[in-house]
């Protein structure tokens, strides 16, 4: 778990992201997909939605997504940066793509109320959290773990298709109850053998 404290300097409070939120609106659209197997495939989400997604040079993010409210109909269109292609490898890139639009989803399902390009640091430090959480169930579900391989971060970045440091960061903040499950699972396994 990340920490922050208050800093003295400029005093600003610190507000709890609401974790649980991300991780249940994540859960309801996989839910809504029939719990797809991963790797979960964030273009086909956005898609089913009705969002766009366009690569473009940003600048500086990965990702951004721009609200364009016409008649009372809100749209979205997801913006995936172009101009850090150089920067990684193929793989990783494409990873990372991924993670940013599972990202950007994040913020279309949870903060559409919001004025994007006019928040508050605390309040964006608040919604970056929140994204972020919400990525890491997207592509890595709890249900997605089935068995004790999968807390290995490099089994379950190949199976998600997500960055080995995303893999890691979600194992690290596993429910204790379904790492429990999965290390008895396998310890059940590893005593009585594969025949019962
Ligand atoms: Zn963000």
């Amino acid at each position: 778990m990340m920490t922050r404290t208050r800093t003295e300097s400029t005093g600003s409070a610190i507000i709890r992201p609401e974790f649980k939120r991300a991780i249940n609106t994540a859960n309801q659209i996989l839910q809504e997909l029939g719990n797809p197997e991963a790797p979960i495939c964030p273009y086909f989400i956005a898609n089913k939605y009705g969002w766009k997604i366009r690569h473009e040079q940003l600048m500086g993010p990965d990702g951004l997504t721009a609200k364009d409210i016409r008649n009372g109909k809100t749209k979205f269109v997801i913006f995936v940066a172009s101009d850090i292609n150089q920067l990684y490898s193929e793989g990783t890139l494409k990873r990372r793509q991924r993670h940013t639009i599972a990202h950007e989803i994040g913020h279309i399902l949870l903060h559409s109320e919001y004025d994007w390009f006019d928040l508050e640091p605390e309040i964006d430090q608040k919604l970056e959290v929140e994204a972020h959480w919400f990525a890491a169930q997207i592509l890595m579900p709890d249900y997605v773990f089935k068995s004790i391989r999968d807390l290995d971060p490099e089994t379950l970045s190949d199976k998600c298709d997500v960055n080995y440091t995303s893999a890691k960061k979600r194992i690290e903040k596993i429910d204790d109850k379904i790492a429990n499950r999965l290390i008895q699972d396998a310890s059940t396994f590893f005593t009585r053998g594969p025949a019962g």
